[in-house]
């Protein structure tokens, strides 16, 4: 059994989002990312803390911008319409998920296409389905199939099921999974709550992808022998024993589904290590197409 390592994928990705940060100064860019949080959610604090302190060590240019809980819908508008406009930001991401008067569809679609570095904008969407390379791609699945790609896991041909069906994991994993090239041409199979007899369904796959958010809700009954696990999730539980009173665990039961495996992701050190290094390397790539060859 393998144990993919994400943090040393992340590391390798993040070295080479390093290098294209000193080829873009060398031309006299330097990237801009600029993180909006509406609200005090500690998660979400948490998450851009960590996006903006890593932006920062990769030598982008990174801005935090705080909105209080009770801004207005307007209030925000008017702060992605001033980012679009600023030359300094080439990619931009609004923390989810923000307070429940906002509406994120509206938030989603008012950010320039080209700085959408989260991969959320229906262009984008559209671009992915298109199979059209112009466009940005959701950071959690990308950095699935980049695991997928170092690990050295064939997909073509493969059956591959994703469990999950969110705009921001489950419907972008498929496809990928599915997309013509290195890492694509598998056979997919998208299961979600409706599905029926979910273990015979994921029983039947190569490559397993769960992105649910349930703790350990796959077992080893899910699983056939020889499968490739992709754990996506990330849930909290209660944990005594750790001064935090909580550990965080994958969707799938590592522990028993792990010896039938030819490889699985842990969690923590799987995916979760890859999202952020993604959207680095995303927020390059809007910094390059934008500045130009
Ligand atoms: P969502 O809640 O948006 O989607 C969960 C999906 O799981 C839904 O499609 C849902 O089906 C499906 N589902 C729920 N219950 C069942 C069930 N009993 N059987 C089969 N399918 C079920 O979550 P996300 O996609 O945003 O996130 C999924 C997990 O990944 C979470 O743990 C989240 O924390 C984690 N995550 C991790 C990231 C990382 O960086 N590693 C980034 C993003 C998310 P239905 O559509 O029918 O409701």
């Amino acid at each position: 059994m393998v144990r993919i390592d994400g943090k040393a994928v992340a590391e390798k990705v993040l070295a080479e989002t390093k290098a294209r940060v000193g080829e873009l100064a060398r031309r006299g860019v330097k990237p801009g990312l600029a993180v909006v949080l509406v609200g005090d959610d500690p998660a979400s604090r948490a998450y851009v803390r960590s996006k903006d302190r890593k932006a920062a060590e990769l030598g982008l240019h990174s801005v935090k911008h705080e909105l209080p809980a009770e801004a207005a819908q307007g209030e925000l508008l008017a702060l992605i319409a001033k980012l679009n406009a600023d030359p300094a930001i080439h990619g931009i991401l609004v923390q989810s998920p923000p307070p429940p008067h906002i509406n994120e569809a509206e938030v989603v679609l008012a950010i320039d296409p080209r700085k959408d570095v989260d991969g959320f904008h229906p262009v984008n969407v559209a671009k992915l389905a298109m199979e059209d390379e112009s466009g940005f791609v959701p950071c959690t699945p990308l950095g699935c199939i980049r695991l997928l790609l170092e690990a050295g896991i064939e997909t073509a041909g493969k059956r591959a099921v994703v469990v999950g069906r969110s705009m921001i994991v489950g419907k972008p994993m498929a496809l990928l999974l599915m997309r013509r090239g290195p890492g694509g041409d598998a056979t997919v199979t998208v299961a979600h709550s409706r599905t029926k007899d979910l273990a015979a369904v994921t029983q039947a796959a190569d490559i397993v992808v769960a992105a649910i958010g349930r703790p350990h809700f796959l077992g080893a009954e899910h699983i056939r022998e020889g499968a490739v696990v992709i754990d996506v999730g990330i849930n909290r539980v209660a944990d005594a024993s750790v001064p935090a009173g909580y550990r965080l665990v994958g969707d799938v039961d590592y522990d028993a589904v792990a010896p039938k495996c030819a490889a699985i992701t842990p969690v923590p050190g799987g995916v979760g290590p890859m999202t952020i290094a993604m959207l680095m390397s995303n927020c390059v790539l809007a910094a390059e197409r934008i500045s130009g060859p």
